[in-house]
């Protein structure tokens, strides 16, 4: 084997990722998954777009100013005011970066930006001289850089890199791109721009045709020194280059790609699990590596083959991600078995919380016997994330009614700000039912906008976990969860916590 490379991971999950429909966090959230990606230690955090929104800009400076290890980086356009606002949200870091782009490829050129390529390649020497007068570290992005005319690009990239451009991005932004015609672009720039070596090439891959992850690993294997992505693969339409599968890959075959990352592997699982849970885009169960089937064997010749010998038919081992096969709790498992469980799994509580957690679990090992890690995962996240703020909505009491010969009904009493209220409706089942009824309180401003339900694990008694997304009048999404051992009763718990936080939001 030769030299190993080091590959630096610049994770895009609170940008790029952010933008997925329906994945809006709050700054808390944003917060929390800041710390968990510099414990996963990423080289690089792209902590959102300052420029964007004001809520973007405070989130990025939070994160500068708590956050240590990775560089955190502010997305910006190639303009002056983009600029000054990312530098003024990343300076608060100790290891502060800009990311500036423009789109290099002549469909955008034409028809989104309007220029001619010269002044497309002066406004990218400027920005990057621009970014450059606060701070080293400097991205540079070309964006739709697989479908640009290739030796224009290349000039683009030779004039940012002499204004010091530390990382040069060559993003395929429409997940257009096959993986050798790509590897051969980063090919073609290492031959053809004179000097690269002053850079780190970077690649940005989205997954519209299932080939983000293959893209990515082929450049790699063609030069580039960084890659860029977020974590469960969540972004943009069909998202970005799952980090997790990217760094598997390099973890599992040195051999092949000879290269490897500053990555603590152990943290994979668990920041997995946070973002699932953070912005309610849950990871399908046959999803590569994080996925809940990833390491199950079901097969009777493959069981066989694995307790004879584990490498029959495993590559990676679930420790190796840090996922406990082992951890299941009964109703007498201790709370501190519970303790020393969530603490393995990277949570912070207080004593107060465990109290909760510890009883929530109790409850359901009553009744389901015992308790996977994937339901205490749930507990814990739910319990540790409820809103701070005391509700001011309360759901007094819950009726339904069905049947074969009965039509759907329910009785929602609730108490808001001291004041009772109560309704009923019918509908085309008792969830349909007891919405109506709640939409009779407060009014038809409210829309649902979507509506997931998950069994966590188990048979009819699995513990029901329900993420929703509830819009305003003025078309802001709330998004809400909850989890209940009844699925009627954890749906409209998740509907009386997006009530919760509209309300909270109009009273700020
Ligand atoms: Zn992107």
């Amino acid at each position: 084997m030769g030299k190993i490379r080091n590959i630096e991971i610049f994770d895009t999950t609170l940008r790029d990722g952010e933008q997925s429909p329906g994945a809006t966090l709050t700054i808390d959230e944003k917060l929390k998954i800041a710390h968990q990606l510099a414990k996963l230690n990423i080289d690089t955090m792209e902590a959102g777009f300052p420029f964007a929104s004001n809520d973007d800009f405070k989130a990025v400076k939070l994160i500068a100013e708590n956050v240590e290890g990775p560089y955190i980086c502010g997305l910006s356009r190639a303009v002056k005011g983009d600029i000054q606002r990312a530098w003024d949200a990343v300076k608060h870091s100790n290891k502060p970066c800009i990311h500036t782009f423009v789109a290099t490829s002549d469909l955008h050129l034409e028809y989104k930006l309007k220029k001619t390529r010269d002044e497309v390649l002066t406004m990218a020497k400027n920005a990057v001289k621009f970014a450059k007068s606060f701070t080293d570290r400097v991205e540079f992005s070309a964006e739709d850089a697989s479908r640009s005319d290739k030796e224009y690009l290349a000039k683009v990239i030779e004039a940012v890199i002499d204004e010091g451009a530390s990382v040069v991005n060559i993003p395929d932004t429409v997940g257009y791109g096959q993986a050798e015609e790509y590897g051969k672009l980063i090919e073609y720039l290492k031959e053809n721009v004179e000097n690269i070596d002053d850079a780190i090439i970077s690649v940005h891959c989205h997954n519209d045709l299932g080939l983000a992850v293959a893209n990515s690993l082929e450049a790699v294997r063609k030069g580039a020194g960084q890659v860029e992505g977020t974590i469960n693969g969540i972004g943009e339409r069909a998202g970005n280059a799952s980090l997790e599968e990217v760094i598997m890959n390099l973890k599992t075959r040195p051999e092949y790609y000879e290269c490897d990352t500053n990555i603590n592997v152990k943290e994979i699982y668990a920041t997995s699990k946070m973002v699932a849970g953070c912005t309610g885009i849950q990871v399908q169960r046959n999803k590569a590596v994080v996925g809940e089937n990833a390491f199950a064997h079901e097969a009777g010749i493959h069981q066989h083959g694995m307790l004879s010998n584990p490498l029959c038919y495993e590559i990676m081992n679930p420790e190796s991600i840090g996922k406990q096969t082992e951890m299941v709790f009964g109703k007498h498992s201790g709370k501190h078995a519970i303790e020393s469980g969530l603490k393995k799994l990277n949570y912070t509580f207080n004593e107060k919380q465990l109290n909760k957690i510890t009883q929530k679990i109790k409850e359901l090992a009553d009744k389901q016997k015992t308790v996977l890690e994937e339901d205490i995962i749930a507990i814990a996240d739910y319990e540790l994330n409820k809103a701070t703020k005391k509700p001011k909505i309360v759901l007094e009491e819950l009726s339904v009614l069905s049947g074969n010969k009965l039509t759907p009904t329910a009785v929602v009493r609730i108490n808001e700000d001291g004041k009772e209220k109560i309704s009923s409706a019918y509908g085309i089942g008792v969830l349909d039912a007891a919405t109506n009824a709640i939409r009779k309180i407060f009014g038809p401003d409210v829309k649902f906008k979507e509506y997931e339900l998950k069994a966590i694990t188990g048979g009819s008694n699995a513990l029901a976990d329900v993420s929703l997304v509830l819009q305003d009048k003025d078309k802001k999404e709330y998004k809400a969860r909850a989890i209940d051992q009844d699925i009627v009763m954890a749906s409209v718990k998740a509907v009386i916590n997006g009530m919760n936080k509209i309300k909270n939001s109009k009273s700020d």
